[in-house]
């Protein structure tokens, strides 16, 4: 039987992949030539899914990369001459200021203790920022970072670029686009789909910024220019030879997404993890690692397990259900529950249901 899988990306797959990998092939989509007219509409369908499922402004580009550590590299070559400032609160969030620092970024962090937010604070920035980035959902801590932070940011330097990280949050956690400038996700968290392709929406603020800085020579030449994915992107059409298969599942599934309605799953979202966190509450040996209910992530939920989190996880798997470790130092600590559109709210409730009943 196959396993019911929650571990926060890759995850469960999304339940109507298969027929559309059956119609990708019925359709030849994967031998299709990436400068044909069938691959441009397949392009202008899934970005056409995109902008009504996540209501992006019509002025806003959307680009597609290999994935979302590949957007840390372009936003810091395409976007930042010297200077960034990032919230981090995880792991992720950590790698993307690593990523700006290894090219040669002075990318500020503004750290905070973990299962909590780094909120922006004005005194705490040590020089102007030219890109502020905030990571809407941690995926390594579940906490979410409220949406209002954005608007604080921008008024303090409305220079700044504002970039989110959405990566395990979208379509789930509304995208306050008129606030933000540059955003990225990866197709493997919520939206179910095989990894290896990534999302990028800028603003024109953004891409007069990488005007900017390509008029001054200062964009690293390498073979993914904002400023040429989005010339190519106005036409249908990628640099390279893309993931074209994973182009038209995006499409198919955001369609798909939009039937059942983004209401509808956002609704079941918050009543999947209503009862992920009332199960960890409840039991004697969990607790939730995020103690403030309004940082709590909407699709990722994380419990410390006393006495560690591996007799728990090898319960679960005994049953078919596979639910994630802790992320990096806390692998042996504490569990991590993907609560994504394709989990139904009957297998969270099996999975409430079995953790309720575990005792070591
Ligand atoms: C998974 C994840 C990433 C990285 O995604 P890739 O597809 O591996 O590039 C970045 N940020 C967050 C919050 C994530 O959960």
């Amino acid at each position: 039987m196959p396993q019911l899988i929650f571990v926060p990306g890759p995850s469960a797959t999304y339940f109507t992949l298969e027929d559309h990998l059956k119609s990708a092939l019925k359709e030849q989509v994967m031998a299709i030539s990436h400068r044909s007219p069938a691959f441009k509409g397949i392009y202008k369908f899934t970005v056409e899914q995109l902008r009504q499922l996540l209501d992006i402004p019509q002025a806003y580009e959307v680009v597609f990369t290999t994935s979302a550590t590949e957007v840390w590299d372009r936003m810091a070559e395409n976007l930042v001459d010297t200077h960034s400032l990032h919230h981090v609160h995880g792991a992720f969030s950590k790698k993307c200021a690593q990523a700006f620092q290894r090219l040669g970024k002075e990318a500020q962090m503004i750290t905070a203790p973990e299962g909590t937010v780094a909120l922006f604070d004005p005194k705490a920035v040590e020089a102007q920022p030219e890109l502020i980035h905030f990571t809407a959902n941690e995926t390594a801590t579940g906490v979410k970072h409220p949406m209002a932070d954005l608007r604080e940011a921008k008024k303090h330097f409305p220079d700044a670029l504002i970039a989110m990280d959405v990566v395990s949050s979208t379509p789930t956690t509304p995208i306050p686009f008129e606030d933000l400038d540059s955003v990225y996700f990866s197709v493997q968290k919520c939206f179910g789909l095989p990894a290896g392709l990534g999302v990028w929406i800028v603003s024109p603020r953004a891409i007069a910024k990488a005007h900017a800085l390509t008029v001054a020579g200062k964009v690293y030449p390498s073979y993914h220019p904002l400023l040429e994915m989005v010339d190519k992107g106005k036409g249908y059409q990628t640099i390279e030879t893309p993931n074209t298969l994973n182009i038209y599942l995006l499409g198919k599934v955001a369609e798909d997404f939009r039937r059942k309605g983004v209401d509808v799953i956002r609704r079941e979202a918050i009543y999947k993890n209503t009862i992920l966190i009332k199960c960890f509450e409840d039991h004697p040996l969990l607790s939730p690692l995020v103690q403030e209910k309004d940082w709590r992530s909407d699709t990722v939920a994380v419990a410390n397990v006393e006495g560690g989190s591996a007799p728990l996880i090898a319960y679960l798997k005994e049953k078919g259900l596979v639910v994630g470790a802790g992320y990096g130092k806390h692998k042996a600590a504490q569990i991590r529950i993907a609560n994504f559109p394709t989990h139904s709210k009957e297998q969270i409730e099996l999975l409430v249901d079995l953790i309720a009943d575990w005792r070591p």
